[in-house]
């Protein structure tokens, strides 16, 4: 059992690195915007609901996200682990998952942040923009506002787990085979170190 968070601002790159965790790993992955997306795709009450949050560059609040986390956890109690992706955002999320997997005697094992700088974030959102159709990617000011709800409630999720000497930092520009190389640098020792006990 692994349990990863990949973590970094809105267009980092987390999607494209868990996938490739995913096939390696074979773990799964849960990216709390792609589950608010499919909700709206679906028109249903949940989706209505995030959809007047995402829509702002607001964050959907916690109660709905934790209680849509943990449905999507225990779907799968035969999991190898799980990386989590775009949660948790806030201090609350975080003490919640760390509730959740102490229910099956778990914790997580490593928080893995992607650094890039604003500028780069904007530019590749607004690249994504034209292939994505998602409404909060379009718009410059709108991209920004998501960046500093990350910096003002997001970034604190790097210290609680830093506290736990649980954070690890890489840079997440260059190659996309460069980053994913980091990343294995990371996460290859923490199974061989589970797979020791
Ligand atoms: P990105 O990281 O590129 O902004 P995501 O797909 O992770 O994209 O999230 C898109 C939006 O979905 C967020 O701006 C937020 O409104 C909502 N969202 C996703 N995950 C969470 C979460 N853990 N808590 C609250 N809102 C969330």
């Amino acid at each position: 059992m692994i349990q990863l968070i990949l973590f970094g601002p809105p267009g980092s790159g987390k999607g494209t690195q868990a996938a490739r965790l995913v096939d390696q790993f074979h773990l799964i992955h849960i990216s709390t915007g792609d589950l608010f997306r499919y909700e709206i795709g679906n028109d249903t009450e949940l989706g209505i609901l995030a959809k007047s949050y995402m829509t702002k560059g607001n964050l959907v609040p916690d109660s709905v996200t934790i209680a849509m986390l943990r449905k999507k956890v225990a779907a799968h109690p035969d999991a190898n682990g799980f990386i989590f992706d775009g949660f948790p955002r806030t201090i609350a999320q975080a003490e919640a998952l760390d509730t959740l997997l102490s229910e099956s005697d778990d914790t997580i094992d490593a928080l893995i942040a992607l650094e890039v700088d604003e500028d780069e974030i904007v530019s590749r959102i607004l690249n994504r923009s034209l292939t994505s159709k998602r409404a909060d990617d379009g718009n410059e000011a709108i991209i920004r506002k998501r960046i500093h709800v990350y910096r003002d409630e997001t970034t604190p999720v790097f210290e609680y787990y830093d506290a736990k000497g649980l954070s690890h930092s890489i840079k997440g520009t260059g190659t996309v085979d460069s980053i994913y190389d980091k990343l294995q640098g990371i996460v290859v020792p923490l199974l061989a170190a589970q797979s020791e006990n």
